[in-house]
């Protein structure tokens, strides 16, 4: 009993520097690998989805972004790449025979050509309808 007393002492009179000792590292500094992955709260977006109505090549009713209105839209029927292909074709296949006036044809139809939708109201251009 007597030496477990005077292990306790021996351990008691050493002095004991902490000059030599590295300082701890900083709390602020992680390791990247062995620290927990902190996730940052993923901000919510709201999106507002507008499903347009599909055009035809008639008038139809929208919501018109520009002035915010329902009504009806106003078409213009221009001609599209495919109206002049068609009519290039027409020209090609009748050149031989002189009836490459009938390549006028696609640019006298309606239905050959784009409609271009707008606003009857603001005049806005809404979408354009092509059948081919
Ligand atoms: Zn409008």
């Amino acid at each position: 009993m007597s030496t477990a007393r005077t292990t306790v002492q021996e351990i008691e009179m050493e002095p004991v520097e902490y000059s030599h000792l590295p300082p701890p590292p900083p709390y602020a500094v992680t390791d990247p690998i062995r620290s927990p992955v902190i996730t940052q709260p993923v901000p919510v977006v709201h999106q507002t989805i507008i499903v347009q109505q599909l055009f035809r090549d008639k008038p139809v009713l929208v919501n018109c972004p520009s002035c915010h209105k329902r009504n009806p839209t106003t078409i213009k029927y221009v001609n599209s790449k495919k109206t002049h292909l068609i009519a290039g074709c027409i020209c090609g296949l009748t050149f031989w025979c002189l009836l490459c006036c009938l390549a006028v044809i696609p640019y006298m139809m309606r239905s050959l050509k784009a409609a271009d939708h707008y606003c009857s109201n603001c005049n806005y251009y809404l979408g354009t309808y092509s059948k081919l």
